[in-house]
């Protein structure tokens, strides 16, 4: 039986880069920034008029301490100025955009030199030597092809490795299954929500992933989730399973990765500068604060970004990795500051509920948050079909554990409903875990 692998043969992508002294990196970064800053400034009437109405001057700014005086970039700046009016490259040099949708409005556009396409690559490389692929691999990608950066950024980057790419694309359960069997597949990169669903179709058709698949790990993103998460999807398919990080602003995928010590996700500092702001007041963070990170690219040539506010609530670990590489790491995605909801008066993250379900004997894959008033919530909670005994002490147990487990860690007592597998809505996509149906 497969069991996650001890730390493998340390190997980089471009060790240089990756192993670059703190001095020599930040040396690096300021000339990137300094470069960053001329170009938007010059190329990008947004940028010019927001400088010269703070009274600022790239050329003037001592780097980086004066980067706190510049304004955020929002994702409205990206919609109200779409579709062009961020590039800062000539209209012909642009080779692929990407767009990427919100609930409301207009999407963000994001565009590509063939340098930027060159770029991302590289990072998801570095990425997945980190991580122990290799040449010879089968990488199956399960994320959407498409306008979404997940699927083609990772496809170039693991193509530029000489990995085997099985372009699958979401859903379809059956065919993944065909597809990871008749190509062998070692890796997957998918949501931590369709990992989880897939493992209960693997179930129903008596496929055993440990015996009967040649998984050895698996990228997750898309999504935060939690680290019991982590932890119960490694168990069931005896894999590795690594946090990825990456928004479709910032190339997609690739921008933060664990490597194989798994405490953490370095960011590619010579590629982005990163920033932990408290999300209400924007003031700037210490090192090892829990805030919303900010990024700003220092490479990008089509669609350069300045102090780009994610929305991701992390923050920066500090200290050397013994992977041997200098670029800082962050935090796991705690949640996103728009995700974040109040009941009683209390911040509550989803990813919090679900480390403590996840964590719980008897809870399957699934479960659902429902906010009906400002002062209650309901969790709906799918659990093993062997519960069903008919036994209800049984039944009445397991739904008390969960609530005192929920109100130790949230400080709010849910409603615990419990369902059978199956039986609550799932997505082949990205999952939707709470309802709010509060209004004002
Ligand atoms: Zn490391």
């Amino acid at each position: 039986m497969k069991t996650p692998n001890p730390i493998e043969h340390i190997d980089y992508w471009q060790k240089n880069e990756e192993t670059m002294n703190r001095i020599a990196l930040e040396s690096l970064q300021r000339e990137r920034l300094m470069n960053t800053l001329r170009r938007a400034y010059e190329q990008v009437p947004l940028y010019r008029m927001r400088c010269d109405n703070a009274g600022l001057k790239p050329g003037n700014l001592t780097i980086p301490d004066d980067i706190k005086r510049l304004p955020f970039t929002t994702s409205d700046d990206l919609r109200q100025h779409y579709p062009y009016g961020l590039l800062a490259i000539p209209r012909e040099d642009v080779v692929r955009v990407h767009t990427s949708s919100g609930t409301t409005g207009k999407p963000k556009a994001v565009f590509f030199s063939k340098n930027d396409l060159d770029q991302s690559a590289t990072l998801i490389a570095r990425c997945l030597i980190m991580t122990g692929t290799r040449k010879g691999d089968t990488l199956q990608n399960m994320m959407t092809y498409g306008l979404f950066t997940g699927g083609l950024v990772m496809h170039y980057g693991a193509e530029k490795v000489g990995v085997l790419v099985v372009p699958a694309g979401p859903g379809n359960s059956d065919r993944q299954i065909a597809l990871m069997r008749d190509f062998e597949t070692t890796v997957f990169h998918m949501t931590p929500s369709y990992a989880l669903y897939l493992a209960s179709i693997l179930q129903e058709r008596g496929i055993d992933p440990r015996r009967d698949l040649h998984l050895k790990r698996a990228y997750l993103g898309a999504e935060p989730y939690s680290e019991e998460t982590r932890k119960k999807i490694e168990q069931i398919y005896g894999i590795d399973v690594y946090n990825s990080y990456g928004l479709t602003e910032m190339n997609g995928p690739g921008v933060a990765f664990e490597c194989q010590y798994k405490n953490g996700m370095h960011v590619w500092e010579d590629h982005f500068f990163i920033e932990i702001i408290n999300p209400d007041t924007g003031e700037v963070l210490d090192e090892g604060q829990e805030g919303e990170l900010v990024l700003t690219s220092l490479s990008r040539e089509a669609m350069p970004l300045i102090r780009y506010r994610t929305r991701d609530i992390t923050k920066i670990i500090s200290g050397t990795c013994d992977c041997g590489r200098t670029h800082r790491r962050i935090s796991r995605i705690l949640g996103r500051s728009d995700d974040m909801f109040v009941v009683k008066g209390v911040n509550i993250f989803p990813q919090q509920i679900e480390q403590v379900l996840m964590g719980i004997k008897g809870v399957a894959q699934n479960y659902q948050i429902v906010l009906d008033s400002y002062d209650h919530l309901t969790v709906n909670v799918e659990i093993s079909i062997g519960l069903f005994d008919g036994n209800i002490e049984h039944l009445l147990q397991l739904q008390s554990e969960i609530a005192d487990k929920v109100r130790a860690s949230i400080l709010v007592k849910p409603k615990v409903e419990l369902h059978e597998p199956g039986s609550l809505p799932v997505s082949e996509g990205k999952a939707k875990r709470v309802i709010d149906n509060r209004t004002l």
